[in-house]
């Protein structure tokens, strides 16, 4: 079976030590291509140098919301050069968050050092990173927490790249899927929601067209639940334990039982999609 990791990123530092071993993790794993998403200005050239030597990396580069607040005078510019200095590049990891604004603790280490950017200037720099990726006719990649009717509205009369985008670990409503859908949407399912306390994914997941299915890592963040995580995390120093992108697999076959599909029709649909979204 051939398995591509809709997003991820792999060029994260706590990544880094490990990353012979991952390659090869991935390679036995059947996994032969990953969407690996630079997410704030300092990611953009280690993901560059990621995807200059592994050639499974398709590289993304993008502004999430989190890192809005901190951006520099130049970044428009720089984002266009990234694209513009590689054909196979994507857009993203850009989105919304108002998790981070009403949710998260004041010190929340994810957060640390970053201005949280309210949610209409979170909205004008993806609507303007979505014209680019529209104008370059390439694919983005979105992250959207608490903020889903926020995103409905937005993308209704945004700039949309028309070959579609990606609406990574979706965990809104079953009932706006078709909404979204119809907008371009494909939806990464993330091999978190494997645990049982995400129970409430498998009608949301149920409703996904099957040629809007993607499945994602998001590696090195969001693990698997203990008993299905097929490959140990990685301990990190001063944080949570970093997720090892090759539990894709493990990903992959708790999707096919929650749709009834063997896992080989499950990497086949996957794949196609995987091919008419990012090339
Ligand atoms: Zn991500």
């Amino acid at each position: 079976m051939v398995l591509c990791d809709a997003h991820n990123h792999l060029h994260d530092a706590v990544l880094a030590p490990h990353r012979a071993g991952i390659f090869a993790d991935l390679a036995a794993a059947g996994v032969q291509a990953a969407v690996v998403n630079g997410s704030s200005e300092a990611d953009w050239p280690e993901v560059a140098a990621l995807a200059a030597a592994q050639p499974l990396v398709r590289p993304s580069y993008g502004l999430h919301p989190w890192d809005v607040g901190n951006r520099t005078a130049d970044w428009q510019a720089r984002l266009t050069a990234c694209l513009d200095a590689d054909p196979r590049a994507a857009v993203g990891e850009i989105g919304l968050d108002r998790w981070m604004l009403d949710r998260a603790a004041p010190d929340d280490p994810r957060l640390a050092g970053l201005r949280r950017a309210p949610l209409a200037e979170q909205a004008e720099a993806l609507r303007w990173q979505l014209a680019l990726a529209a104008d370059r006719q390439r694919p983005a990649s979105l992250h959207c927490l608490g903020a889903q009717g926020a995103l409905f509205d937005l993308l209704r009369t945004a700039r949309r790249p028309e070959r579609g985008w990606l609406l990574h670990a979706y965990s809104g409503s079953a009932e706006g899927v078709a909404g979204f859908a119809t907008l371009g949407a494909y939806f990464s399912f993330n091999g978190a929601f494997l645990d049982p306390r995400q129970a409430r994914l498998r009608a949301v997941y149920a409703a996904v067209p099957a040629d809007r299915l993607l499945v994602e890592t998001d590696a090195p963040a969001m693990r698997l639940p203990a008993p299905r995580e097929e490959f140990a995390a990685f301990p990190v120093a001063d944080g949570a334990p970093a997720n090892h992108p090759a539990n894709l697999r493990a990903a992959y076959a708790g999707l096919a039982e929650w749709r009834g599909v063997t896992p080989a029709a499950l990497a086949a649909q996957v794949q196609e999609n995987f091919a008419r979204l990012f090339g």
